[in-house]
């Protein structure tokens, strides 16, 4: 955690742009913003990504990322907001600190959050639920 820039700024060690505090999380500022006004909700828990937050920590963090999600939407007047989480470096993630993103979108910008979509064989579908089913 010493070295962690998110716990650091949790400390106040490293200044930000805060939106929202609570005993659970804070809401700063994106400091290299996908569009102006992304922001980064970071949980007060150290912890590396969701699967390692705690449900106590992780169940609080929804109802925030909705409140200021609608604040950020209401100011800035914007046409919709990804909230998008990344967990492990394949995933984009690059602090190693619990995060949750929320990006200001509007249409026909130049955000990009995408996929090539893929389809199923007959059957792997199926396959695939009940193989995620046995690991839950
Ligand atoms: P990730 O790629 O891990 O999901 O997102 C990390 C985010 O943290 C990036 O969007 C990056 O701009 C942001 N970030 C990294 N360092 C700082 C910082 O010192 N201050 C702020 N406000 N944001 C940061
Ligand atoms: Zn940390």
């Amino acid at each position: 955690m010493d070295n962690c820039i998110f716990c650091k700024i949790l400390r106040g060690e490293i200044p930000s742009t805060k939106l929202y505090e609570d005993e659970n999380s804070m809401v700063i500022l994106d400091i290299s913003p996908a569009k102006k006004g992304h922001a980064i909700l970071l949980a007060k828990e150290h912890a590396a990504n969701l699967f390692e937050l705690s449900d106590k920590s992780a169940e609080k963090i929804l109802p925030v990322v909705k409140k200021v999600g609608q604040g950020i939407v209401k100011t800035l007047g914007c046409d919709g907001l990804n909230v998008l989480q990344n967990n492990g470096e394949a995933s984009g993630q690059t602090v190693f600190h619990l995060h949750v993103h929320m990006i200001p979108r509007y249409k026909g910008d130049d955000v990009s959050i995408g996929w090539k979509p893929l389809s199923y064989e007959e059957g792997e579908m199926a396959l695939m639920a009940e193989n995620i089913k046995k690991n839950l």
